[in-house]
């Protein structure tokens, strides 16, 4: 066949580990015997990282918003064991984090949904994706331990002059702890502009749940930044994609997540999205089976895995040994990419590929042909599920597609 052209290149930024291993069989056995594959490569391995001083996660991410959309491999997040392992100058920081920074984006989760693999909640049939905000509250919290008889202030002060002071506590009875948390505007009308978007992109309703109840400025403020976003800039388009917005408690949220079919967005603040992205993923099979997009507010879209670069499985393959790592994850990063510059390009035989490239996945697993992660959690009637390696079963997509 003649391979299908691209106008605009993606941004491809390599990685880690058994990932990176991946990587370079899916482009090879799945996308370019059938695309021209045009993309900007950026190596963000943990050696080229070191290499470059890290400069070369800034430029794949400012190539992101100057072409619109990226690809990006699991990458290592290195810590003191890993600055011995690869003698590293420095231990650089997460490049995802490091992205999400200069993209100033949203992360949605997705589990990508095959027949045979049964959610552990049995009403969910569709999709529950997840948008997690990604700035503030516990994780970037000032904390302190006190002791008895010490007191803890709320101090607010401006031009070096204190201006408010609120008691936390008095620890006249014994010692205890205290936090202070704080969040932006600006971070959370970007973090509601992303969500509210990306729904009418996926004609998803959103549902958002904090506990205004009780946090009567801090979180009532998201409630309140979230209705007027939705109410000046969304409620139109909404109506007209016969999708809503709905704000209620956290714990009703939960409580009507656990009795939905799923096919939502659920909106959490910063520490909800941390804990239910876990339940979530976990409570519809494998880590193999989520995928992951950042969204930023002008619309730059970056693809990938949500799981690591699976490290145990890597020794296995320096080893020699055959792994049964699950690709799948990996692939949707790819075919994700591909749609959506299908769509900017007006491309369509390129969307069209990427779909075809999803189905003919899904149609292995559900033949019965997997990686070994999915064999536990399989079961469909007169079907008995075989274990593949990575690379057979990669081939054996490429049969179907
Ligand atoms: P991980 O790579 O996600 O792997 C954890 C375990 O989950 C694996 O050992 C494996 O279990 C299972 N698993 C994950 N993905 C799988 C797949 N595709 N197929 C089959 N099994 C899979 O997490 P980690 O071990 O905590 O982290 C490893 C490295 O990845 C770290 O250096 C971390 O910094 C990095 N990381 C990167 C990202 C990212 O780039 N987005 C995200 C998370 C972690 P079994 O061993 O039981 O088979
Ligand atoms: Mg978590």
């Amino acid at each position: 066949m003649q391979k299908i052209a691209m106008q605009t290149p993606l941004v491809e930024m390599d990685g880690d580990e058994m990932t990176r291993v991946l990587w370079r069989w899916i482009k090879e056995i799945l996308i370019e015997p059938f695309v021209d594959l045009k993309t900007e490569y950026y190596d963000l391995g943990l050696e080229n990282r070191n290499k470059t001083e890290d400069k070369v996660t800034c430029l794949a991410a400012e190539a992101t918003k100057k072409y619109g959309v990226a690809v990006k491999c699991a990458t290592i997040t290195p810590n003191a064991q890993r600055v011995e392992e690869y003698g590293l100058k420095e231990m650089w920081k997460s490049p995802n984090g490091t992205i999400r920074r200069i993209l100033d984006g949203t992360v949605f989760r997705s589990p990508i949904i095959v027949k045979g693999i049964t959610p552990y909640v049995g009403g969910w049939k569709s999709p529950i994706t997840i948008a997690r905000h990604a700035y503030g509250d516990i994780y970037n919290a000032v904390e302190e331990r006190c002791g008895k008889g010490e007191k803890a202030y709320l101090v607010i002060c401006k031009d070096g002059k204190e201006i408010k002071r609120s008691l936390v506590h008095g620890f006249d009875n014994g010692a205890g702890i205290v936090q202070s948390v704080h969040n932006t505007e600006d971070s959370i009308k970007a973090f509601a502009r992303s969500c509210f978007s990306f729904a009418l992109e996926q004609k998803l309703p959103v549902w958002f749940g904090a506990k205004d109840t009780v946090s009567k400025i801090y979180d009532h403020r998201f409630k309140d930044i979230f209705n007027e976003i939705y109410s000046n800039e969304f409620k139109k388009d909404f109506e007209t994609a016969a999708i809503y917005y709905m704000y209620t408690l956290i714990d009703d949220v939960v409580a009507r997540v656990m009795r939905s079919e799923g096919g939502i967005l659920w909106v959490c603040k910063n520490y909800d999205g941390d804990v239910m992205s876990d339940m979530v993923a976990t409570a519809y099979g494998s880590l193999g089976l989520m995928s992951s997009v950042l969204v930023s507010p002008d619309n730059k879209y970056e693809y990938e895995a949500a799981h690591g670069t699976v490290t145990r499985h890597y020794y296995n393959h320096l080893k020699g040994e055959e792994t049964s790592t699950n690709p799948i994850a990996t692939i949707w990063a790819w075919t994700g990419a591909l749609k959506k510059r299908g769509e900017l390009d007006g491309n369509k035989t390129l969307s069209a590929f990427a779909e075809r490239l999803e189905a003919a996945s899904l149609k292995t697993v559900e033949s019965g042909f997997m990686t070994g992660d999915l064999i536990p959690l399989f079961n469909a009637e007169g079907i008995t599920p075989q274990k593949l390696s990575s690379k057979k079963f990669l081939e054996k997509i490429a049969e179907n597609l």
